[in-house]
């Protein structure tokens, strides 16, 4: 065993709340240049058990701590993670193959985001209604309406905000009471566990948060079907998030699954501003964002002088490692670029034309445009994760909303106009969960509600709507 895989097996070791030790171990290796990194426990059902049960204990006890100790616990952890700012961002760059600013950026908003959630989380407050209000009621009842944890909170997180999207979950359910088993996701690990092991850092009581690591096709179901479990937040893929919601009865569930993001882009649109949201937004982290723009529906009017632009600066993307923070570097594994290179081959085979990119090497896609996409083409419907970017070209703004609706998806999309009032028209008529106006879809800035309808999700994410889902109302009617 090399130096390395000694010391994170210590870090790994020290982060196991529970006393059972997983024998087998998966090793992981960075996206780019196969550097291996570390390892992570293959945890058997037994010790996923052991996990459960322990934080179910423990649950009872930190929801008795006072919410403003709560509070003081995430704000320790943000300190720690700004402490360790270096070696998680590193860690996220080789283990997801982020750029290495990017990567800085995810831990400092990280670090916000757990501090605006035990600010909220020391204001939620209750609530009182009189019985008189009600037909047939009377003044003599009171109701007190209060808020409660739900118990143990699983947590899944996807490989590609390996630290932000664990914490968003994290956070809300420990300053609600809750406990947490987390369960990153496999490439993305390290990440993960450097990031519990900041929390462990604090006062944080023994046992109250669970890493549990494995593979999801071997633990997930068991950890899903799990009895201790109250409920699930998950983001990941979109037949992830389905098999999980079959699976897991009557508890509640917030699920952030996928996107096929649309820019609508109508004749009067600013064209500059336009190729640049585009640009950023299809392709940065190389497209593997659930928000990233993933189609573009533009007039047919307009469509010549917005691919030139859009062209232009995709060429000007740099191309390399997460070291050398290239804007577009490799897909987080093989099976990814194969499954971006056979929308590629199947669009340009059904007559779409190459206007940039389609080049390979190994896991790492070109940046590609391509122009002329039609309905047929797999490329029109499906959520690539990856840099490619297909221009549809439509007649005018209500065949745009038709086929923005006719996606599974419903996760953001932008309109770019100068028609401010014809935006409100349209956006209205948009089935997804937010309506960016003139600029490139995005989750944030974290406090604003986040939303997926229709096969992108179910439920709501943000700061506040979090710390709502991680509790249930309690009445207390006094009669008197
Ligand atoms: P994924 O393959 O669905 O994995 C997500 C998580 O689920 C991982 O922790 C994975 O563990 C786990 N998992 C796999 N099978 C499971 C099972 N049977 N039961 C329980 N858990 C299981 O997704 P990904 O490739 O990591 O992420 C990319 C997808 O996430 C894209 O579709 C993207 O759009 C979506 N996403 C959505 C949002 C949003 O906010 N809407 C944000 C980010 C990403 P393993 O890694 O061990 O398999």
């Amino acid at each position: 065993m090399n130096e390395q895989e000694n010391t994170t097996e210590k870090k790994v070791s020290s982060l196991q709340s529970t006393t059972v030790l997983a024998k087998n171990k998966k090793e992981i290796y960075s996206v780019t240049g196969n550097e291996l990194l570390g390892s992570i426990p293959l945890m058997t059902k037994k010790e996923v058990e052991a996990a459960m049960n322990e934080a179910s204990l423990q649950q009872k006890t930190w929801a008795k701590v006072e919410v403003y100790k709560r509070a003081q616990v995430l704000h320790a952890w943000a300190d720690e993670l700004l402490k360790n700012k270096e070696e998680l961002a590193v860690t996220i760059s080789k283990e997801v193959g982020k750029g290495i600013s990017s990567a800085q950026k995810e831990v400092d908003r990280t670090a916000d985001l757990i501090r605006y959630t035990a600010e909220e989380g020391v204001r939620l407050h209750g609530d009182m209604m009189k019985g008189d209000a009600f037909p047939g009621g009377t003044t003599d009842k009171i109701a007190m309406i209060g808020r409660e944890p739900l118990g143990v909170v699983l947590a899944i997180s996807p490989f590609n905000y390996p630290v932000n999207l664990a914490a968003s979950k994290v956070a809300p359910a420990l300053i609600t009471g809750n406990a947490v088993v987390f369960k990153p996701a496999t490439q993305g690990s390290l990440s993960g566990l450097l990031m519990i092991k900041a929390l462990l850092n604090t006062n944080l009581p023994k046992g109250v948060v669970q890493a549990v690591t494995g593979k999801g096709s071997e633990i997930g179901d068991f950890l899903v079907t799990h009895p201790k479990v109250n409920m699930i937040s998950f983001t990941g893929g979109t037949a992830t998030g389905q098999a999980i919601a079959e699976k897991a009865k009557m508890i509640p569930l917030v699920l952030e699954l996928g996107g096929k993001d649309p820019a609508i882009v109508l004749e009067d649109a600013d064209l500059d501003l336009t190729a640049k949201n585009i640009v950023g937004g299809a392709f940065s982290y190389s497209g593997q964002r659930c928000t990233a723009i993933k189609r573009v529906l533009v007039q047919e009017e307009v469509a010549d002088a917005l691919t030139l632009k859009i062209k232009e600066q995709i060429e000007a993307l740099s191309i390399g490692t997460p070291e050398e923070d290239a804007d577009i570097t490799a897909l987080i594994d093989e099976q990814s670029a194969d499954f971006v290179q056979s929308l590629i081959d199947d669009a340009l085979s059904k007559g779409a034309s190459l206007v940039t990119g389609n080049k390979r090497e190994e896991n790492l896609i070109y940046p590609t445009l391509l122009d002329h996409v039609t309905a047929d083409m797999d490329l029109a419907w499906e959520e690539p994760f990856g840099p490619v970017l297909p221009i549809i070209r439509v007649k005018n703004e209500t065949e745009a909303v038709e086929l923005a609706n006719a996606s599974e998806y419903g996760l953001q999309a932008s309109i770019f106009t100068k028609n401010v009032e014809k935006a409100m028209k349209l956006g209205a008529e948009l089935e997804v969960g937010s309506v960016q106006l003139n600029a490139k879809t995005e989750r944030g800035p974290d406090h604003f509600p986040f939303i997926g309808v229709k096969n992108s999700g179910l439920g709501v994410q943000g700061v506040r709507r979090s710390i709502e889902s991680m509790t249930r109302d309690k009445v207390f009617v006094l009669n008197f």
